[in-house]
C-alpha cells in the first residue's frame, strides 16, 4: 500500500485498508496472545478517530486508546493559578484560546474570590487577552507598552513559535513568559511504565510534533520497548494505514518505526525550529497535571534568556517535586484518561457535571482533550 504522498483518498481505498486490517489482525492477535492495544498519542489523531468512526471499524481484539497528546490537559494547575494571580494584580496575561478556560486549582485570591480560570479572572476585572499566536502577543505588548506575561503552554510544536522571536530579539522588555512547554517522547516512556500490566502493542506517533522533532525521535520505541510505531497524518486513511502497519509488524514479529506522514515529516524534522528551541531552552524535569514530575520532560529558559522568564522576574518559586501536589479537581479522572488507562465515559462526571460548555476537568477544555472530543462527537465507539 503506497499512500504516503496523498492528502485524500476515495472510499475504495478506505474499504481496502479496513479489509487488510481485518485480515492481518487475527494473525497479530494470535502472535501477541491477546488483545492488541494501540495508542494514538495525539489529540488531533483522537479527534480524527472519533470523527471518522474509526473505532467502529476495528476488528475484535484491536483496541485504540487515546494518549497524552493534549498540551492544555496536562498543564499543571500551579501555572494557571499564577497566571490568574497576575491578571488580578493588573499585569496583562496573554494566552491561547484553549488555555483561557483551563481550570486552575480554584484557590482563593484575596478579596477577588476564587476564579478557576483566566476566563473567570477576566470576568472579575482581570486583564486577560486571548491571542492566536505568541507573535500576536509580542505585537500587542510592543504597541501597548504594558507590563505583560504570556502563558506559554504546548509541546514541541508551539515551543519554536516562542523560541524564535526570543532568539531573534524581537520580544519587548515588558513581556515575559510563563514557560510550560512539555516534551512528548519522555511522557511516552512514562505512559509505557503505567501500562506495564496490559502493555501498549503499537503507537501512532504524533504527526505535528514529529514535523518539528523528526521521525527519528521515536526510534527508541521499537528499539527499547519492542513496540511497532508509525508516524501518521490525520486523515482517516493515514490512521488506518498506521494501524495496518502496526498489525502487520506484530504479525511478522518485527517491530520497526515507519514514517507514514512523509508528505510533512522528515527523518531529521525541522532542524531550524530545533535550533531555536535549543538556543533558548534546556531540558529539565517537569510536572504534568495529575501525574507529577516526569524526568527530562520540560523546557526551562537558559540563563541568557532568564530576563524573559516570568517566574524569575517576579520572584515566583518554580514548582518542585517536593511541592507538587495532586492538582485535578475532586472526582476528575483526567490523569487516567490522559494516559489511556480510562475512557472519558468511565468518569462519573462525564456529560453530567462536566460538559464542553461547563468544563470541570482539564480534558474537557481544549478541542484536543479526549473528554471534549468524546463529548462533542458522540464517544469513541
Ligand atoms: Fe475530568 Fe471531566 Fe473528563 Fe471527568 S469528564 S475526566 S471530570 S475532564
Amino acid at each position: 500500500v503506497n499512500l504516503y504522498g496523498l492528502w485524500r483518498v476515495d472510499k475504495k481505498v478506505i474499504d481496502r485498508l479496513v479489509e487488510l486490517i481485518h485480515r492481518v489482525a487475527p494473525i497479530a492477535i494470535r502472535r501477541v496472545g491477546g488483545t492488541i492495544k494501540i495508542m494514538d498519542f495525539c489529540g488531533t489523531h483522537e479527534h480524527s478517530i472519533v470523527w471518522n468512526g474509526i473505532r467502529s471499524l476495528m476488528p475484535e481484539g484491536v483496541e485504540l486508546v487515546a494518549g497524552p497528546g493534549c498540551p492544555v490537559c496536562i498543564t499543571p494547575a500551579y501555572y494557571v493559578d499564577i497566571a490568574i494571580k497576575f491578571a488580578l494584580e493588573g499585569i496583562r496575561v496573554y494566552t491561547y484560546g484553549d488555555a483561557y478556560r483551563l481550570p486552575g486549582s480554584g484557590r482563593p485570591f484575596g478579596d477577588k474570590g476564587r476564579p478557576r480560570s483566566l476566563e473567570e479572572a477576566r470576568a472579575l476585572g482581570g486583564d486577560v487577552v486571548v491571542v492566536y499566536s505568541f507573535m500576536d502577543a509580542v505585537k500587542h505588548a510592543k504597541r501597548d507598552g504594558k507590563e505583560s506575561v504570556f502563558l506559554a503552554v504546548g509541546f514541541e510544536t508551539t515551543a519554536p513559535a516562542v523560541a524564535a522571536p526570543l532568539v531573534n530579539g524581537v520580544v519587548p522588555e515588558n513581556l515575559t513568559i510563563i514557560n510550560v512547554h512539555r516534551l512528548t517522547p519522555p511522557i511516552l516512556r512514562y505512559t509505557f511504565e503505567r501500562h506495564r500490566n496490559a502493555p501498549i502493542r503499537g503507537v501512532i506517533a504524533p504527526g505535528h510534533v514529529s514535523a518539528v522533532i523528526g521521525a527519528k525521535a521515536w526510534e527508541f520505541v521499537p528499539r527499547e520497548y519492542g513496540v511497532p510505531t508509525v508516524v501518521a497524518g490525520f486523515e482517516a486513511h493515514d490512521i488506518l494505514l498506521a494501524i495496518f502497519h502496526i498489525l502487520a509488524m506484530l504479525a511478522e514479529g518485527r517491530p520497526r518505526l515507519i514514517n507514514e506522514y512523509k508528505r510533512v515529516v522528515r527523518w531529521e524534522g525541522n532542524t531550524v525550529a530545533q535550533r531555536y528551541i535549543n538556543e533558548c531552552c534546556e531540558v529539565t524535569d517537569a510536572a504534568w497535571r495529575g501525574l507529577g514530575f516526569v524526568p527530562q520532560s520540560g523546557l526551562a529558559f537558559r540563563d541568557k534568556y532568564r530576563r524573559y522568564d516570568a517566574m524569575y522576574q517576579y520572584g515566583i518559586k518554580e514548582l518542585t517535586p517536593e511541592e507538587w501536589s495532586y492538582d485535578l479537581p475532586p472526582g476528575c479522572r483526567c490523569a487516567e484518561v490522559t494516559l489511556g488507562l480510562a475512557k472519558p465515559t468511565d468518569c462519573p462526571l462525564f456529560m453530567k457535571v462536566c460538559t464542553p460548555g461547563t468544563p470541570y476537568g482539564p480534558c474537557m477544555v481544549s478541542i484536543e482533550g479526549t473528554c471534549s472530543v468524546w463529548a462533542r462527537f458522540g464517544g469513541g465507539g
